[in-house]
């Protein structure tokens, strides 16, 4: 079938142009896309800065309703409400039975190369070029055809853009906080950056009893955002040093910072605020590329634990229900944090917004 999808045909390059899409073979789905996230690894990878590089589909977050689903299909039919999973994990290979879905070795043949599970494409421009499908999903696209264990089931009442934003910026906040450095009540915690992932770590915060809380950012309208979301204290690093700023606020530091950032500088400073005994926990993908130097003292002397967390150490199809859940509870405000939303044509407004700061989490809806 033919639609419209945002294209990266070659390294730098983005436009919003008519492909071809196969239907779903045996096990897979395909979904009439309703909403698809904006993040940052969308503009890394069109930018060639992931290991999966253009010619492809950007998207990975997404939510939308099954419309066809393969003959071997058994979780979904035609009419479900959907949010795809974009770590399609295996279940059982041995890396997914010591419960690291996130890690599932699958993912480094298939999906972290922009790859169907087996191995193809089901995409291609209408001059015949075979296009990737980002994350094994490609959602910035009318449709999207995945496997069904890139899906997971949504409740009728969680808005679709809510949903979206789950599958990504939230369970990676959240999963940071609650799974990677299991954080406990009452003790200190700091976010640093407040971005979608940065906001949703200091909600993560608030569900694990974290106090206080404090939020990092350079920008004022983020820091108040991080307010209403949780944070006890806010901290504006471009007036003040962080680590001094925590130590004042904590005595010795506190027990937990997440850096939602993942630049040289702010994993530094991650490792240095924290308290003798304390765990940094890195989230953010800034220095991907780039060695970073580290205080090996830290490390030992004070006993310090630093951790690296992908996508907050989730299990999909178990953890993105538990969200959806925590949400229609009340226990996350996730109303608020998708703050614009854009017509698939505008993807390129929407990614200068997201790196200007202007916006929480853009979403484009269909
Ligand atoms: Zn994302
Ligand atoms: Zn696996």
């Amino acid at each position: 079938m033919r639609m419209k999808a945002a294209v990266s045909r070659e390294v730098g390059r983005l436009g919003i142009e008519e492909v071809e899409l196969d239907r779903p073979q045996d096990t897979e789905i395909l979904i009439r896309m309703q909403a698809a996230g904006v993040c940052h690894s969308d503009l890394h990878t069109y930018r060639g800065e992931l290991r999966a590089t253009p010619p492809l589909v950007l998207g990975h977050e997404g939510a939308g309703v099954v419309e066809t689903a393969g003959s071997r299909v058994s979780r979904f039919k035609p009419g479900d409400k959907v949010v795809v999973n974009w770590l399609p994990a295996c279940e059982s290979c041995p890396t997914c039975l010591s419960g690291r879905h996130n890690l599932c070795e699958r993912l480094a043949r298939t999906t972290f190369r922009a790859l169907m599970l087996d191995g193809s494409t089901r995409l291609k421009t209408t001059d015949g070029m075979p296009l990737k499908h980002m994350l094994s999903a490609a959602t910035m696209a009318e449709y999207a055809v995945v496997d069904e264990c890139g899906a997971v089931p949504v409740p009728a009442d969680v808005p679709y853009e809510i949903a979206a934003v789950v599958g990504c910026a939230v369970a990676t906040g959240v999963g940071a906080v609650t799974h990677t450095a299991q954080a406990r009540p009452g003790l200190p915690a700091a976010v640093i950056g407040c971005g979608g992932v940065g906001l949703s770590a200091v909600q993560g915060c608030k569900l694990a009893g974290c106090n206080p809380i404090a939020a990092i950012d350079v920008l004022d309208s983020k820091l108040a955002f991080a307010r209403t979301l949780g944070a006890t204290h806010v901290i504006n690093s471009s007036e003040v040093d962080l680590v001094d700023a925590l130590r004042e606020l904590t005595g010795q530091g506190p027990e937990y910072v997440f850096d939602s950032v993942g630049a040289a500088q702010t994993i530094d400073a991650a490792l240095r605020a924290v308290r003798p005994g304390g765990t940094a926990t890195i989230v953010g993908l800034h220095a991907a590329k780039s060695e970073v130097a580290i205080s090996a003292g830290a490390l030992v002397l004070q006993n310090k634990r630093l951790l690296g967390s992908f996508v907050g150490s989730t299990r999909p199809r178990l953890d993105l229900p538990l969200l959806l859940e925590l949400y229609r509870a009340g226990k996350l405000q996730l109303d608020d944090l998708v703050t614009k939303r854009y017509p698939l044509d505008e993807l390129p407004q929407a990614f200068d917004d997201m790196e200007a700061g202007n916006v929480a989490r853009g979403v484009l809806v269909f």
